[in-house]
């Protein structure tokens, strides 16, 4: 495996147009030179334990690591009980898919303060996220870790600081963060320079030590946004944030991982980022 793997957020459009077959879109990214893919599972969990395996089985052959992406209905500092409740089965259906699949981490958008102090929240997310843990122990859900995502809104839980303090709280093999950088770009500040993105890596590993530059799993595109926070996921030949100064940064500071293409261009763009990367 190389240092960093890249690949699309979903079944390659290639294979959508097909027939979307999920083990044919494993295949794909190998014939095409990626060596991962998210699964997608943003409307809903719906894969049976079969389909993951043969899933499983062509992933393990062709060597594309794979992660699953939770639903988009999730809040887990919701108001209401039910929503939690519905948060939590989401999570780990998701996780439970994910063990079928050999996949981790599973990435999740938080959830949402509508209105309420940062720390009223934080409490909440870390008892549903716990909550989550302890229901996938006891189902035997063993390897696969919650990755909470960095959200592309200020109105969402999930900065740069949150999705470290969880995983300083439950430990990196629980929860590790999932740095999208375009949300980064969007929400936090701006991504120009080799520098600034140095500023988030040795952020992330002076609380989480070197095993979170070591296996990382990230996010990219281009995106386009506005004072509320992210608007649309654009190609990476946008360069808004640039790539190439990021995997100059990743080079330079030793970091190994694996980086999904969120750009609508999937995995046309999963390989420009990989050549961007080799000639950085
Ligand atoms: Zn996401």
């Amino acid at each position: 495996m190389g240092d960093v793997e890249f690949g699309p957020a979903g079944i390659p459009i290639a294979i959508l147009e097909k027939n979307g077959d999920t083990t044919e879109g494993v295949m794909y990214c190998r014939n095409i030179g990626l060596g991962a893919m998210e699964v997608e599972f943003v409307y809903g969990v719906k894969m049976s334990q079969q389909a993951a395996k043969e899933v499983r089985t062509a992933a393990e052959e062709n060597k594309v690591r794979l992660s699953c992406h939770a639903p988009y209905y999730i809040n887990c500092c919701a108001k209401e009980e039910h929503k939690i409740q519905a948060s939590i089965r989401h999570i780990v259906s998701s996780a439970q898919a994910a063990f079928w699949l050999g996949a981790s981490p599973v990435v999740i958008h938080s959830g949402y303060y509508m209105g309420r102090p940062q720390q009223e929240c934080r409490k909440q997310v870390i008892q549903t996220y716990q909550l989550c843990l302890d229901r996938m122990e006891e189902l035997k859900i063993r390897g696969v870790a919650l990755g909470a995502e960095l959200t592309g809104k200020p109105s969402a839980y999930g900065s740069l600081d949150e999705i470290i303090d969880l995983a300083e709280h439950f430990g990196i093999d629980k929860v590790m963060p999932v740095i999208d950088y375009a949300h980064y770009h969007a929400r936090e500040a701006r991504l120009e320079s080799k520098s600034q993105y140095e500023k988030v890596l040795h952020e992330v590993e002076k609380r989480l030590g070197s095993k979170a530059a070591k296996d990382f799993h990230c996010h990219f595109s281009g995106i386009e946004f506005t004072p509320k926070g992210e608007k649309n996921h654009l190609e990476v030949s946008s360069n808004s944030p640039p790539f190439e100064q990021l995997a100059k940064a990743w080079k330079e500071n030793g970091w190994s991982g694996r980086v999904i293409c969120e750009s609508p261009l999937l995995e046309k763009d999963a390989l420009k980022l990989k050549k961007i990367y080799e000639k950085a």
